[in-house]
């Protein structure tokens, strides 16, 4: 503990005093006494023409921006991205140009389901969000910690998010509406997900002990216009460490910040986490042989098959000089990309393309991108047929025409590089198509690896997987119960039987304390 002024290395716990500021409104007019209100009299009504009084409580009711509606709860953190193997054959993007490059990024990690205050330690995927400043302009690398995802077809987002909310009369979480949807047959696809989700790797110990996954397939070419499917996988360097369920609980209550304050201070000691950044490949042809499809958002590409292959390092070593200016308005997007770094025809993935950007001229506004942070620093804006909007801040392209013109002196053809129309040729009708099931067991084919195969050589994993499912659904009804059960025995059997039993233990425990 730290008390008085001067510094200490706990920033968590530091006072400093400050006598050198004269305070000001936000004209820059010093103000006498902060305080004292005008009135008549000592007692008597206040007057209108407080202007200090008046813009101190207006600001105050201004304060909040909209919430992110998922990923509402975040901590960031600024450091630098390093290539350690060259990967030029495969990108030919400028921050990958040599060996020992570094490019400055800004990392945002986040619970999905609660608000902003919620627990940082709720069982619940993580974003891993990283915006890299490059020459090339701004790219945002929007992860997960998990390779895969609940859903395939875009139009179910909404309504998953829903189940994973709030009940609309209630206003309580609902283990009935999220089981509901996720055992409907039509959404078992995200029994993948689901049962990462349910693995203690759905309760990191910290963000810096959990890894990142790009999930989605993207497409990178290099500068002979060769391209290839790629998945990003970022892997700790501190090694994966989770919370078992009932640790995530208690510190729920203790202290809701948990995961944030290890983050804050373990950077504050000088004690920067990092990750090593590698990629999978896939050609075309390779892709045509998978048993499903390439852009499939369940289903991960096994190691045997694409191996890891090393690129880079990514390092956060510098914290937020300010949480709201620099971690609650900072904007990402999946459409922000460098040239040889493309989105793939995931279906997800298109549509994230148009609503993170979205998202941010909603909760930001349209100049978003002018907020510092979002500013592509190392790059330069320069579009003057897109300018105005509210909270215009930056010179506004002067004299500038609104508009682009070929006689101009404004270079605006890109030399020729591959883009997608150049790549994979689509045709055929336009159509509505619900990609609900795919034909016979392949969407369980996956999640049995990870049952039989992974979690079985880690000690007490196959277990805690059932204890965790179990407790959550004992709060369901019945009926939901059963259908839980069924959707697990097409996984295993044996992991079936283990959640029932972990279900039922739970249900009399419930009861005996509803007792007391
Ligand atoms: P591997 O044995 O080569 O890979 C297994 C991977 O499982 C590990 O590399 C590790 O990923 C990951 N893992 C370990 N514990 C857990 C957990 N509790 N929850 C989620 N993932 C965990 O086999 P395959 O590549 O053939 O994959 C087998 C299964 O492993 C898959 O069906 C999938 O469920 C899971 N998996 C595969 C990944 C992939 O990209 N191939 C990535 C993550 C999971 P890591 O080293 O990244 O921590």
């Amino acid at each position: 503990m730290s008390s008085g002024k001067g510094k200490d290395t706990d920033k968590t716990n530091t006072y400093e005093v400050r006598k050198d500021r004269v305070v000001t409104n936000v004209q820059g007019n010093p103000i006498n006494e902060p305080f004292a209100t005008q009135r008549i009299g000592k007692h008597g009504p206040l007057l209108m023409q407080d202007a200090n009084l008046i813009e101190v409580l207006a600001r105050f009711n201004r304060e909040r921006i909209p919430e992110r509606n998922p990923h509402a709860h975040g901590s960031g953190a600024f450091g630098y991205f390093e290539v350690t193997d060259d990967i030029t054959d495969i990108c030919g993007s400028a921050m990958f140009s040599e060996i020992g490059k570094r490019t400055r990024c800004l990392t945002r990690f986040s619970t999905v389901g609660g608000e902003k205050g919620s627990a940082d330690t709720a069982r619940d995927p993580r974003g891993f969000s990283t915006k890299f400043y490059t020459e090339e302009g701004n790219l945002d690398w929007v992860y997960n910690n998990t390779p895969v995802f609940f859903i395939r077809d875009p139009a179910k987002f909404p309504h998953f998010i829903h189940t994973q909310k709030r009940n609309p009369q209630t206003n309580l979480k609902d283990a009935n509406m999220f089981w509901d949807f996720l055992t409907t047959p039509e959404n078992q696809v995200a029994i993948h997900q689901v049962m990462i989700l349910f693995s203690d790797r759905g309760t990191p110990a910290s963000y810096r002990t959990m890894n990142g996954y790009s999930g989605h397939t993207y497409k990178w070419s290099n500068k002979k216009g060769d391209w290839h499917y790629v998945q990003v996988h970022i892997k700790s360097d501190q090694g994966i460490e989770n919370f078992t369920n009932e640790e995530a609980v208690k510190l729920a209550g203790e202290n809701p910040d948990f995961v944030q304050k290890d983050l804050f201070e373990n950077i504050e000691k000088g004690n920067a986490p990092s990750w090593t950044v590698y990629i999978q490949t896939m050609t075309e042809e390779e892709s045509k042989k998978l048993p499903f499809s390439v852009f499939d958002l369940t289903k991960v590409w096994p190691h045997k098959q694409f191996p890891l292959r090393r690129v880079g390092k990514l390092v956060l070593n510098e914290n937020p000089k300010n949480f709201f200016a620099q971690v609650e308005q900072a904007a990402f997007a999946p459409s922000n990309t460098v040239p040889y770094q493309e989105a793939s025809a995931d279906p997800v993935l298109q549509s994230r393309l148009f609503a993170y950007s979205d998202a941010h001229r909603y909760r930001l506004g349209a100049n978003f991108n002018q907020i510092p942070v979002n500013c592509p620093f190392a790059s330069k804006f320069f579009n003057p047929a897109i300018r105005d909007g509210p909270m215009n801040v930056d010179g506004n392209f002067g004299s500038e025409p609104n508009y682009l013109a070929q006689d101009k002196t404004y270079q605006y053809i890109q030399q020729a590089r591959p883009i997608q129309q150049h790549q994979e040729v689509w045709n055929g009708p336009a159509t509505p198509f619900h990609w609900a099931t795919s034909p016979g067991d392949i969407d369980f084919v996956q999640p049995r690896m990870l049952y039989r195969n992974v979690l079985s050589k880690q000690p007490g994993q196959q277990k805690n997987l059932a204890h965790n499912v179990g407790v959550h659904v004992a709060n369901a009804c019945p009926e939901i119960q059963k259908r839980v059960l069924k959707m697990f025995a097409k996984v295993d059997q044996e992991l079936a039987s283990n959640i029932a039993k972990e279900c039922k233990a739970a249900m009399i425990h419930a009861e005996s304390r509803a007792k007391l």
